[in-house]
């Protein structure tokens, strides 16, 4: 028997402390990016700065552009819009209940060129969509309910399905949203200056403060670290039970083959003393020792085993003996049942 819970502990433990050490070194990143107190100072900085090595920066202004989507559904003024549209449905299971359920009819992303301002300049975001921490507004959320007519019924029915209607979620990136960029910092030819995602590094769009991020990412670093430790403990403790459960059955087993061999012998002794008076050693008295000794109970040593117990499957004692028993002899675990056998 593998001991199954043990190592999803200690698997799970490890799982937790990568994810702690991750999070612990992408705070510490994010703690030694440069930071920019002015949008204007960054083209500066850009000049001054080293222009071979990347330079990773983090700086915060509003959201705003000069192409701005006007939305749909919540009428708000975005950069980015998400639209999505599922189906939402009752279907029948196989159990004859109705279950609701839903599918993603459609899915659109649209964004526009933009840029953060703080008043006095201005610093373009490139590939935001695909940055950690940008959360989107959820602009309109409408749901659209599906008309009954009996025509549709009947389709519906013979299908196993009732449509509900439609929901329709629009997500924005609205314009003056207050946002923090992480990212590289490049300028292009004519000048202007942009934000993106650094080859190696963190990329983050995000409406918390780069020290929010910081306390954070330091947050679940922790919390990880420690749960690493809680189930490291945990599963240490189950191997061990494990392993000690397992020794502890082989030497009863051992125990117990000794008390049935033991009864074996001496009962054979009686035999053959019965009938010839002497004993004969030697090969035939060994195999019937082997052919005695799996036979009998082991709780009364006189009866044949005939019992199986459920669930553990051990073959050990008679009928008359397992109806004492809670626990198995051998393992010590549960008898949920007792089923007899029977031998040819
Ligand atoms: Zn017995
Ligand atoms: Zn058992």
């Amino acid at each position: 028997m593998v001991p199954i819970g043990g190592l999803t502990c200690c698997l799970s433990a490890a799982a937790l402390y990568f994810l702690g050490r991750s999070s612990g070194r992408d705070a510490e990143v994010l703690k030694s990016v440069t930071r920019v107190n002015q949008l204007k100072e960054l083209a500066q900085l850009l000049d001054t700065a080293c222009k071979v090595l990347p330079l990773v920066v983090t700086v915060s202004g509003r959201v705003g552009s000069d192409t701005p989507i006007n939305c749909e559904y919540s009428g708000l003024r975005g950069v980015i819009v998400e639209q999505t549209a599922e189906q939402h449905f009752l279907k029948h299971n196989d159990a004859g209940s109705w279950i609701q359920d839903s599918a993603l009819m459609l899915s659109m992303c649209k964004e526009v060129p933009w840029y953060l301002d703080d008043g006095a300049a201005r610093v373009h975001v490139v590939g935001a969509r695909g940055a950690t921490g940008l959360v989107l507004t959820v602009g309109s959320e409408v749901f659209e309910e599906s008309g009954r007519s009996l025509v549709r019924g009947t389709l519906d029915y013979l299908q196993g399905l009732k449509m509900l209607g439609v929901k329709r979620i629009e997500r924005v990136l609205p314009t003056g949203t207050p946002l923090t960029v992480v990212g590289e910092a490049v300028k292009d030819d004519v000048g202007t200056v942009r934000i993106q995602r650094p080859h190696k590094g963190p990329f983050y769009v995000s409406d918390k403060t780069i020290d929010q991020l910081i306390a954070n990412l330091g947050k679940w670093a922790r919390l990880y670290k420690y749960a690493s430790m809680g189930f490291t403990v945990f599963g240490v403790y189950l191997l061990a039970k494990h392993a000690f459960q397992y020794i502890m059955e082989r030497k009863r087993h051992w125990e117990m083959r000794k008390r049935v061999l033991a009864a074996a012998a001496k009962r054979a002794g009686q035999d053959e003393e019965g009938l010839n008076g002497k004993s004969e050693s030697g090969p035939s008295d060994h195999t019937k020792k082997e052919r005695l000794m799996p036979d009998l109970c082991v709780i009364c040593l006189e009866q044949d085993y005939n019992s199986v117990f459920v669930p553990c499957g051990h073959m050990c004692c008679c009928m008359a003996c397992s109806s004492h028993l809670t626990n198995c002899p051998l393992c010590r675990r549960r008898i949920d049942q007792v089923v007899k056998t029977f031998r040819h």
